[in-house]
Parts: C-alpha cells; sequence; structure tokens
C-alpha cells in the first residue's frame, strides 16, 4: 500500500487519521462534507455522522458527547478510547467466552476491567457516565467487552446469536 500525503490529513476535530474520500471522521464523527442530509429529517442538515452506526443525523437526532458523536439510539453506549462496550459481566470466563467468539468473527474485541486499567474516570475521551460525570446506571465495576466504534453492530450481532444479550 502506497499512500500519498493527499490521501490522508488530520481531522480538524480530532486530529485523527482521516482519508481524503472518507465524508466523516471514523474516530469523533465530525462531518467533513458540507450541507449533507439527515437521516431522519431529509430537510435538515446533519451536524455529525454517529461513530457506531455511520449514519449523519441532525441536532435532535444526535448530538456530541464526549469527544464522540452518537445518534440518539447510541448516545447511552459506553465508550472508552473508541472502543464501546457491547457486553458486561463479573465472570470472568464468560467475558473470555464473549471475546473469543467476537475474535473469531473477525472483530477486535477488548476486554476492560476497571482493577486492571490504570485510567482517571472523567477524562474528557470517557464517557462511561457520559461525559457529564454523572453516574446513569452503568456498572463500574464489570468486565466490559468493548470493540470499536464501527464494529458495534456486527459485534452485537453475534452476541445475540450466543444468547449472552437480547
Ligand atoms: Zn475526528
Ligand atoms: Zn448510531
Ligand atoms: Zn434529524
Amino acid at each position: 500500500m502506497t499512500l500519498s500525503k493527499e490521501e490522508t490529513y488530520e481531522c480538524p476535530r480530532c486530529a485523527g487519521e482521516a482519508h481524503s474520500d472518507d465524508d466523516f471522521c471514523t474516530h469523533c464523527g465530525e462531518l467533513f462534507l458540507e450541507q449533507v442530509p439527515c437521516s431522519v429529517h431529509p430537510d435538515r442538515s446533519a451536524k455529525g455522522a454517529c461513530i457506531i452506526c455511520a449514519i449523519p443525523f441532525c441536532p435532535e437526532c444526535g448530538g456530541w458527547i464526549g469527544r464522540s458523536f452518537l445518534c440518539n439510539q447510541h448516545s447511552g453506549y459506553e465508550i472508552y478510547e473508541e472502543h464501546v462496550r457491547v457486553f458486561g459481566t463479573n465472570d470472568t470466563l464468560q467475558a473470555e467466552y464473549a471475546r473469543s467468539c467476537l475474535e473469531k468473527a473477525g472483530l477486535h474485541p477488548i476486554i476492560f476491567s476497571r482493577k486492571a486499567s490504570p485510567l482517571s474516570l472523567g477524562a474528557p475521551d470517557y464517557t462511561l457516565f457520559r461525559a457529564s460525570g454523572d453516574f446513569d446506571g452503568h456498572i463500574v465495576n464489570e468486565l466490559k467487552v468493548m470493540v470499536p466504534a464501527q464494529e458495534v453492530p456486527e459485534a452485537e450481532k453475534r452476541l445475540k446469536g450466543l444468547d449472552l444479550i437480547k
């Protein structure tokens, strides 16, 4: 692969790597095109693309949470460093089972444990508490199986097939 300098550039919002033919930043959801319509309201312009479903939405249908643009359906998801929680458990074997199944499906899961991962809760890119610091029912001390944002729809399909999530 030879990528010339013209073909990649920095997202102006998050400084993540973007490609010149991208419509939006896959790291944060910033739109690179002008006048992109909301997928629900074609007469309104979108303000970002959800990093999980990769669909553009207007401010009524989505919004910025921390550093990421998320649609209303995905706005409650827990996100840490561009990984999104798709499954949580206190059972180490179950977490490992979920991880290995997702890996076999070609995805890139990680297991996030608060005990094992030194991080300060409430960092700007950490939306376990929806960036605001408010507890909204998420469990902190579980093992969280997380996948890159774009892999969430596929990971959820797999986990439902395993009866691990509804
Ligand atoms: Zn970005
Ligand atoms: Zn979404
Ligand atoms: Zn809309």
